[in-house]
């Protein structure tokens, strides 16, 4: 089997799909190998993640890592959220085949993104406390 039991579940059953309009930080990001675009929407209060929603358009990977990234933010602090990695989202899953793995890149990225555009919201300028954001290469 190509992917674990918990990526099919995640994929076939994503958790908190869809939009938060009034969101307080809104990342996308995309990445060319896969075409695979994700949009991700965070309510923040007091410093807390209040709400997670994502939109993917893409590869199976990528609708289960951002399922799983919203899963694994939802409660917790900017900080634990800027500490999420990929290998972390990949963990959760249960592991991904070698290829996709820039998929879980991808989901690390746009919680990053939506958290800088929450900082830039704020006036603050975000490249200090969450860095540039990369687009995975491949
Ligand atoms: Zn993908």
């Amino acid at each position: 089997m190509l992917y674990s039991d918990k990526v099919m579940d995640h994929f076939s059953n994503p958790r908190n799909v869809g939009e938060i309009e009034d969101a307080d930080g809104v990342g996308e990001i995309g990445n060319a190998k896969c075409g695979d675009i994700m949009k991700m929407y965070l309510k923040i209060d007091n410093n807390i993640i209040t709400d997670a929603k994502f939109k993917t358009f893409g590869c199976g990977a990528a609708v289960a890592t951002s399922s799983m990234a919203t899963e694994l933010i939802k409660g917790k602090s900017i900080d634990d959220a800027l500490k999420l990695t990929n290998q972390a989202v990949v963990e959760a899953l249960d592991g991904l085949p070698a290829v996709k793995i820039h998929c879980s890149v991808l989901a690390e990225q746009a919680v990053r993104s939506a958290l800088s555009d929450y900082y830039t919201k704020q006036g603050i300028d975000p490249i200090p406390i969450v860095g540039e954001i990369k687009e995975p290469e491949e």
